[in-house]
């Protein structure tokens, strides 16, 4: 184990060290590169290597009782059996290191998924399961097209903590006809027609929170406000929509007048939440050429997952732990 992060340590030091890091500048974090990947995980043993050590940092548990007093099986290598929660001493439970990921299912090499999970996390704007498997040349478009969607419900965080400090709330549109992908959105909400409320607060340096949504009804926006940001906020900031009215009942709101010109007023403004709507329409109408209703959600975990890991040196480990 020591030996294969060594890579992504030396990355981080190398940031470290930057002096843009030293006097406070934000930092570019470089990702593992392809060759670096490839020193990194020269064969499918190497990937079981990572896989345990980041599924179990602590030593291997047992993925049914969460125990850790577990045997290595002689016969099967990766394989380890609980006594616990066995059915008796004979026939104990049985796990791999797959079981519970995943990758249970899949008869696929990890060194392929590890491919497939890095060409994600690495492209700034998403990728094209077709690019995959161009890029990658094995299996169907149809396996590159599953593994993609497989990994981008492992991207689902699933530490969510309420937002806190000044938090901007926004809600978009995605989707919908070809002849409104441009159309100067400022005026009516006519060109909402078949399109998909997506709604979304970020915390200002900090993480976002995106969610599909039925509609922009005040109760649902409401809803969505109350789950995601804390009660000790400092300041949430919207536009007019007149579903944000009651916010400031609960928590200290302010409103910015898009309707009026007014886009900045101090601390109020939805610049933040605003910029991610177009790395995430330019994403995934650009990359993806759209999105069904379906697998919209499994689009935005991916989008988030990327933006708020954006300073991780270690993404791809972050996201190996979660698959
Ligand atoms: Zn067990």
């Amino acid at each position: 184990m020591p030996l294969l992060t060594t890579v992504v340590r030396n990355a981080i030091f190398q940031i470290m060290k930057s002096k843009a890091y030293e006097k406070g500048e934000p930092k570019i974090v470089r990702q593992m590169t392809l060759s670096q990947f490839d020193e990194m995980f020269p064969d499918e043993e190497s990937c079981r290597v990572y896989l345990s050590s980041h599924r179990w940092p602590n030593g291997v548990r047992c993925p049914r009782c969460q125990n850790d007093h577990v045997y290595l099986s002689k016969a099967r290598p990766w394989h380890w059996q609980c006594k616990q929660c066995g059915k008796n001493n004979r026939a104990p439970y049985r796990f791999s290191l797959r079981t519970g990921t995943i990758f249970e299912e899949s008869k696929k090499p990890l060194l392929q998924w590890f491919k497939v999970l890095h060409l994600m996390v690495v492209s700034k704007k998403g990728i094209s399961a077709l690019q995959i498997h161009r890029m990658l040349g094995y299996g169907s478009y149809r396996t590159s097209w599953y593994m993609c969607h497989r990994l981008r419900a492992a991207m689902n965080d699933p530490e969510f903590r309420q937002l806190m400090g000044i938090v901007e709330i926004d809600e978009t549109y995605m989707g919908g006809k070809e002849k409104n992908k441009h159309a100067n959105k400022r005026t009516n909400q006519r060109g909402t027609a078949g399109k998909i409320p997506v709604i979304g607060a970020i915390s200002r340096k900090g993480n976002v929170v995106c969610k599909m949504i039925e509609n922009t009804d005040t109760e649902t926006l409401t809803r969505f406000v109350r789950k995601t940001v804390s009660d000790k906020v400092d300041l949430v900031a919207t536009d007019e929509h007149s579903g944000y009215r009651y916010l400031g009942w609960v928590m200290p709101h302010e409103m910015i007048s898009h309707s009026t010109g007014e886009y900045v007023r101090g601390e109020v403004h939805t610049n933040n939440i605003e910029s991610f709507w177009s790395l995430l329409k330019r994403g995934v109408i650009g990359t993806y050429h759209n999105v069904s209703k379906k697998y919209l959600p499994l689009y935005l975990a991916e989008f988030s997952f990327r933006f708020n890991n954006r300073n991780e040196a270690d993404i791809f480990g972050k996201a190996i732990a979660g698959c």
